[in-house]
């Protein structure tokens, strides 16, 4: 697994400003209750551990809400933050029963690991338990089995 780091920030716009998510190229929208927007987010393989916010990718971000939502430019910045996505090689996870006896592996879900959190802990629960899976579920499961690397 190797770092995919990514920045994002918040802006404040008027209540009720934008009612659902709109997405643009590399760039997304998400409209909280009180009007505050996540807009997100960067993605930079180059950087590997490289803590910590930096001007070109906050630059990226500005040119990415001129293009999908110019009035929100006027609107303040209120947070901005960064983080690494853990990713695999074909940036699918790693799920299921590992290297080791013992070892159950649900990591390097890149930039779905929160989309990806229910279905994630039903599969590994059930794997950990033997529970038995559904066709469709096993399928899924095996599909992201560590030995496909
Ligand atoms: C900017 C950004 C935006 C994102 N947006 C979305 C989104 O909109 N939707 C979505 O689904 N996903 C999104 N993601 C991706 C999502 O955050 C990740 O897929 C998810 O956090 C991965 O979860 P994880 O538990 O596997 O790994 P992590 O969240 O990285 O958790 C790993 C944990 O292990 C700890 N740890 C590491 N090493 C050790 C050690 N040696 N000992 C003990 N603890 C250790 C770390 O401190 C950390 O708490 C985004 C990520 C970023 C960076």
């Amino acid at each position: 697994m190797f770092p995919v780091k990514g920045q994002m920030l918040s802006l404040q716009g008027p209540r009720e400003a934008l009612k659902r998510v709109i997405f643009g190229p590399g760039t997304y929208m998400v409209p909280r209750e009180d009007g505050l927007i996540v807009v997100g987010a960067i993605s930079e393989r180059d950087a590997g551990f490289a803590e910590g916010l930096t001007p070109d990718g906050q630059k990226q971000l500005q040119r990415g809400i001129t293009a999908l939502l110019p009035v929100a430019t006027s609107w303040p910045p209120m947070e901005r933050w960064w983080g690494f996505r853990p990713c695999t090689p074909d940036e699918g996870p790693l799920l299921g029963p590992g290297p080791l006896p013992g070892l159950w592996l649900a990591c390097g879900h890149h930039r779905n690991g929160v989309l990806l959190a229910a279905m994630t802990a039903e599969l590994t629960a059930s794997s950990v338990l033997g529970v038995p899976l559904s066709p469709e579920n096993d399928a899924l499961l095996n599909s992201f089995h560590w030995s496909r690397f």
